[in-house]
């Protein structure tokens, strides 16, 4: 009952990137990169047994960003000549890379994180990708002219990749869709078919995060914005709770989305985000079982997981730490409480 697992990134120790950035610069380079790669992800293991984490991530320490991790390792995209463009609808600019080719993977992209975090944890793996929608919205396109023939060539991929991390003895595979959350309209249209095409084949768990993005400021600012109640997830809810993705990750502690919407994920497991990651104050495991008991009146309770609002990627290191504790012994408490 209401096990524990993280949203995805966890800070990078400092000898392996520069710390507090979304895009942080590595420390070292070749193999010496490669190998401290491997050491953090079995640091991020050992840090999550600790604090009582039932399902165990790379806490993504080998990619230097979500969506950039995966396509570094993609053929058809020109890194060299970025182009300013307005993502998440224009919420804020970003240089990305332009799509000049017919994609294709040039070979395994999370196959060596993957296979270290099974070889030396026993609880249950995940690893996150990121999904087709807000792959699309994060490059530009100048080969396909088509925006959802683009994306569904980018699920084709990531669907390679999932099945590939499901032969490493990946349990949990998760897609990061925020976009969700910008091109509603665009959600049941074509998202999740986008999304089905990413999970096609796969035994293992699935799951999709949606989320109101980190704690930057351009995210607050757009959040303040958005009245007392965030009621986006309303119209997504149901189309989600009619596909095949087994579980559905969102924020929920200090967020305005009000719970009762939760009920139109009927079905699907859901990982409650019980621990903020836009601030830095530790939260108590009283007010992680606290939201627990909240969404116990919306969602049946064995299909609750306790997680982390979105990634702690930015976050300071000793604060990412304290808060996975306070994840831990909070779905404890929830445990004794409400089991
Ligand atoms: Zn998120």
């Amino acid at each position: 009952m209401f096990p524990s697992t993280i949203a995805g990134s966890l800070p990078k120790p400092s000898w392996l990137a520069e710390p507090n950035k979304l895009w942080p610069q590595w420390r070292l380079q070749g193999d010496d990169l490669a190998a401290a790669k491997l050491d953090a992800t079995l640091l991020a293991i050992k840090l999550q047994e600790d604090a009582g984490i039932d399902i165990v991530g790379d806490g993504e320490q080998s990619r230097q960003h979500f969506v950039h991790g995966f396509l570094e390792f993609v053929d058809g995209i020109d890194f060299a000549h970025k182009v300013e463009m307005g993502i998440r609808g224009d919420r804020y600019k970003a240089m990305v890379p332009v799509v000049n080719g017919g994609l294709k993977l040039k070979g395994r992209v999370h196959q060596l994180e993957a296979r270290h975090a099974r070889a030396h944890t026993k609880r249950q793996l995940k690893i996150t990708l990121p999904g087709p929608m807000t792959i699309s919205d994060t490059v530009a396109d100048a080969h396909y002219g088509d925006k959802i023939k683009m994306a569904m060539a980018f699920a084709g991929l990531l669907n390679q990749e999932a099945r590939a991390l499901e032969a490493d003895g990946v349990d949990v595979i998760q897609f990061d869709e925020p976009a969700f959350n910008v091109f509603i309209d665009e959600v049941g249209g074509w998202g999740i078919d986008a999304l089905h095409l990413a999970i096609d084949g796969l035994k293992c768990t699935t799951a999709v995060h949606i989320c109101y993005g980190y704690g930057i400021k351009a995210n607050i600012d757009w959040k303040n914005s958005l009245g007392a109640e965030w009621t986006q997830y309303e119209k997504i809810f149901p189309a989600l709770a009619k596909s095949r993705i087994g579980q559905v990750s969102l924020e929920c502690i200090n967020s305005r989305v009000p719970l009762k919407l939760l009920s139109l994920l009927d079905g699907k497991d859901i990982l409650v985000g019980v621990i903020d990651v836009a601030n830095d104050t530790i939260e108590t495991p009283e007010q992680v079982a606290g939201v627990i008991g909240d969404v116990m009146k919306f969602v049946p309770k064995e299909r609750i997981v306790a997680s982390t609002n979105c990634g702690m990627a930015p976050m300071r290191a000793d604060i990412a730490q304290a808060k996975l504790v306070a994840l831990g012994a909070g779905s404890k408490l929830a445990r004794e409480k409400y089991a």
